[in-house]
């Protein structure tokens, strides 16, 4: 089973690939020129911030950036398109050769990583179609995947780690993402075009290879074909469109240039799922739970980094672990450094804590009171028990009672009043 991906990702410049025109327009049709609608005589002029950022994504993906990039018009007719060829690059990309490390411990190679600009969008109503203009000319960055990916986990995990990479360089896949797959179980390559979104790029994937697994089954063949993947029905459909590179004309770009990549400075990438699997390692905290806060927050990942080497990373990670617990949204910078702060303090914060640390309350008195409450009663117990500190050295299972006991009066967390007896057991020994 192979499958192979062509991933389109809209880059986040204030304005297009090869016009000045915004890219944020709302209002149909408002954000356009005659560069972008195609008019005879209009001249593009490259957005060299989109070709930056298209130069970051290929270092990211450990490709090899040539020298020089250009560009090429694709013909084709059709009315998203109205100068009847869409510019893109064909022999000479951003890059070409990279690869992406995923969880199941194998890579997955990138063919190609290459700038090109977005059609219009079409809006078909009962009769008649629409189009706006606004969409024409965003830049998209195309990254082509080898068939290296032979599992649906393998799939989702490519794609998690592709969002993270892109999301330290300022992109949100989420935002607009359009997949085209390629899909073979057995020799027949099958194509799955135009998937929007993460979710039913999984399902569409799902679906065909059950579909297809079903046909070899079936001792059935596999027509090699175009497919598209229908939302609502869930499952992919034979299209008649069948185009290949083939099937295109290709021309060179009169009107554009070769662009030197050589002087263009990219930010050094972050692949936060190695950060994770060496901050577990380091101090001995679980991977998921690290991975879960630092993949896709920038402000955590920094947090942590910053703290490094200068404090006990205990209470840091301690952070990370209740506010994965307990807080209701992503934990901004703030709420991590209060977090941080009363744990160094020697405070507990329990959920109440955590909840009112979110919304701006003053919680130092709340947290030292729930915790002191818990102390007091929690050696309350030892005392009235106290031969179970003889017997303790021998089973410290005995306490399990007093840790119960506690819950149910507290309603609080057994982790942190397991933490808390511990501490205290620690001062009788003493
Ligand atoms: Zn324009």
């Amino acid at each position: 089973m192979k499958i192979g991906l062509e991933v389109h990702v809209a880059l986040p410049t204030r304005s297009k690939l090869f016009c000045s025109c915004r890219t944020d327009a709302e209002e149909p049709n408002t954000a356009i020129c005659p560069i972008c609608t195609g008019m005879p005589g209009s001249k593009p002029v490259l957005n060299e911030g989109a070709l930056t950022l298209a130069v970051s994504i290929a270092n990211a993906l450990k490709c090899k950036v040539p020298a020089a990039t250009s560009f090429v018009r694709k013909v084709y007719f059709y009315p998203d398109l109205p100068k009847n060829f869409q510019i893109t690059q064909k022999d000479d990309p951003v890059g070409i050769g990279g690869e992406i490390s995923i969880e199941q411990g194998k890579k997955v190679g990138i063919r190609r990583v290459q700038l090109e600009e977005d059609p219009a969008k079409i809006i078909r109503q009962d009769d008649y179609t629409l189009i706006d203009f606004n969409r024409s000319g965003i830049p998209l960055v195309e990254i082509v995947t080898e068939p290296d990916i032979s599992a649906e986990d393998e799939l989702r995990s490519f794609m998690t780690e592709l969002k993270s990479i892109l999301y330290y360089i300022g992109i949100d896949i989420d935002k607009e993402l359009k997949v085209d797959l390629n899909i073979s179980v057995k020799d027949a390559r099958v194509e799955v075009k135009n998937v929007t979104g993460m979710k039913n790029l999984l399902d569409a994937a799902r679906y065909e290879l059950q579909r297809q697994e079903k046909l070899v089954k079936a001792k059935q063949e596999i027509v090699q074909e175009t497919r598209s993947y229908s939302e609502k029905d869930m499952h992919t459909v034979s299209s008649r469109e069948k185009e290949s590179d083939e099937e295109y004309g290709f021309i060179f770009e009169p009107d554009l240039t070769v662009y030197r990549t050589k002087g263009i400075k990219t930010a050094e990438p972050v692949y936060a799922s190695r950060l994770a699997r060496e901050y577990a390692k380091k101090y001995g905290v679980g991977e998921s739970t690290i991975r879960e806060l630092i993949m896709f927050n920038k402000e955590s990942l920094e947090m942590i980094e910053s703290y490094k080497g200068k404090h006990d990373m205990k209470p840091i990670l301690n952070a990370i672990s209740l506010l994965q617990r307990y807080a209701t949204a992503k934990p901004t910078a703030a709420t991590f450094e209060k977090t941080v702060g009363l744990l160094e303090k020697g405070f507990y914060p329990d959920k109440e804590a955590i909840l009112g640390i979110e919304s701006g309350k003053k919680v130092e008195a709340h947290a030292a009171a729930g915790t002191g409450e818990i102390d007091k009663e929690i050696k309350h117990l030892i005392k009235e028990n106290s031969k179970l500190l003889k017997e303790y050295e021998k089973n410290p299972k005995v306490f399990n009672f007093i840790i119960g006991a506690v819950i149910k009066k507290y309603k609080s967390n057994p982790r942190e009043v397991s933490e808390r007896l511990e501490r205290i057991l620690e001062g009788f020994k003493r």
